[in-house]
């Protein structure tokens, strides 16, 4: 297709994990044959330009997370008042939830995670192919800090490793309640060529890349293409480890995978294990028991591979003894080292169109949505229990800024979790954390606040 004409893009990322943003990336990949100069900014890393951004002619900023949607809603005015001839586009699965007010910040432009035919229609390009499969190319990475720059992994034994961030799928099959992903998906998800992922995963191993952490939303929501894309990674690259995000149904039905996928490099599976109550697990529709979580977890270990799970501990649904019981299952199953503490704090975020609102009188429990946190605030039937989760929250965000390990910010949480409930708080043993296992520098936890600091980077400029 003929170019139709040259313009100035640029492309921001306000946070993507500790991750190299593949959504600039990919976009860059795909504007900048078509001759548009593209320049790219991750605000993790550094600020927006003080000068010159009234001469872009498109800026697109993308709402992967939370996080994200919360640092760019900050920042949106002033680039509106800073570019004010600019096509302002917001892209990614936060995008269309908040598509009110991201117009009502001056944005032209909303489009979910498929974002690629209608911002390349937006430059001039081929038209925006609806209906049609988004074309996928590989990212181009030039103008992003170096891998270096990001999260890398830390190893048991104190070594660390450079990491490369590669996506072999999208969206997921899936239909949890709770996940943001949901309601732009309703259970789709699309396999990404494996020319491609091996690809990206090169230019990242010729960047220095030892560890690949695959960002899929569930690396086996299509097992055939998930072991082609791992057969071409292992053959090219045999000292290579990976990482990857594997839900607990999906290990106890591939369990006979495991083997090979420790063959080919795996290291770790974070696994969104949410609860260990099956009431809270079935109103999260996530087709697992807490039972599952302990086979689960058995299985991984029998492979060879740690597992890291998540957790979303407060619900409307947790009370003081369910929170309990929770710690003290992470506790029996050896994996106090194996869970952030952040996880442990977790409140549940009811964002717009949430398949939680579905669930028949949730919504009475809801106040009204609220920009303040891009979601609908509730609260616990036993006001005990929100106290408890702010303690929680400030004690880990303490723990984490003095530097206390795992088990030290373990005890604090189970301390102040029994006190909450008037219980003697009983002695962890020394050797009850479980073994250390790697973990990337960047905690996992996509539905956090954005932090004082993150929201201070995006408002630079202002
Ligand atoms: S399996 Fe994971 S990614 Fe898929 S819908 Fe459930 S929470 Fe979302």
């Amino acid at each position: 297709m003929p170019y139709h004409w040259h313009m100035k893009i640029l492309l921001v990322s306000p946070y993507e994990l500790g991750r190299q943003p593949f959504s600039l990336a990919h976009v860059a990949g795909l504007l900048r044959p078509r001759g548009h100069e593209v320049v790219l900014i991750d605000l993790a890393q550094g600020s927006l330009p003080r000068e010159g951004l009234e001469t872009f002619d498109l800026i697109g900023v993308a709402l992967g997370m939370h996080t994200a949607t919360r640092i760019a809603v900050s920042l949106l005015p002033m680039l509106r008042r800073k570019a004010p001839r600019a096509i302002l586009v917001c892209y990614g699965v936060y995008a269309p939830p908040n598509r009110g007010l991201l117009e009502g910040l001056g944005v032209n432009v909303v489009l979910g995670p498929e974002f690629e035919n209608e911002l390349t229609a937006l430059t001039g390009g081929d038209g925006p192919d609806h209906g049609v499969k988004v074309r996928f190319v590989v990212p181009d990475r030039k103008g992003l800090p170096g891998l270096a720059h990001y999260a890398h992994l830390q190893l048991p034994g104190g070594g660390r490793k450079t990491v490369g961030f590669v996506e072999a799928s999208r969206g997921c099959k899936y239909l949890c309640r709770h996940c943001p992903l949901v309601p732009v998906y309703e259970g789709r998800f699309r396999a990404i060529p494996r020319e491609l992922v091996i690809a990206d995963a090169e230019q990242q191993i010729a960047e220095g890349a030892t560890h690949l952490s695959f960002g899929d939303p569930d690396f086996l929501n299509g097992p055939t293409h998930a072991l082609r894309v791992l057969e071409a990674f292992h053959e090219r690259w045999p000292q290579a480890t990976f990482d990857a995000t594997i839900k607990i149904s999906h290990i106890l039905a591939h369990r006979d995978l495991l083997p090979r996928l420790r063959e080919y490099g795996c290291l770790f599976i974070t696994t969104a294990a949410e609860s260990f109550d099956d009431t809270i697990l079935g109103f999260l529709d996530k087709g697992h028991t807490g039972q599952d979580i302990d086979q689960a977890v058995a299985l991984a270990r029998q492979a060879g591979i740690a597992i890291a799970p998540t957790f979303v501990p407060f619900t409307p649904w947790t009370t003081l003894e369910g929170y309990i019981d929770l710690l003290t299952r992470v506790r029996d199953l050896g994996l106090i080292n194996s869970v952030s503490p952040i996880q442990l704090a977790i409140r549940l975020l009811v964002p717009q169109g949430s398949y939680l609102l579905r669930i028949p009188g949730f919504p009475d429990r809801l106040q009204p949505f609220t920009e303040a946190i891009l979601g609908y605030p509730w609260a616990s039937l036993d006001p005990r229990v929100d106290t408890l989760q702010a303690r929680l929250q400030s004690w880990v965000e303490h723990a984490e800024g003095e530097g206390l390990d795992r088990l030290s910010a373990f005890a604090g949480l189970w301390r102040l979790a029994h006190e909450a409930a008037g219980r003697e708080v009983p002695q962890l043993a020394a050797d009850c954390a479980g073994p250390h296992i790697p973990r990337l520098s960047e905690p996992w936890y996509c539905c956090a606040e954005p932090t004082t600091a993150q929201l201070a980077r995006g408002a630079v400029g202002a």
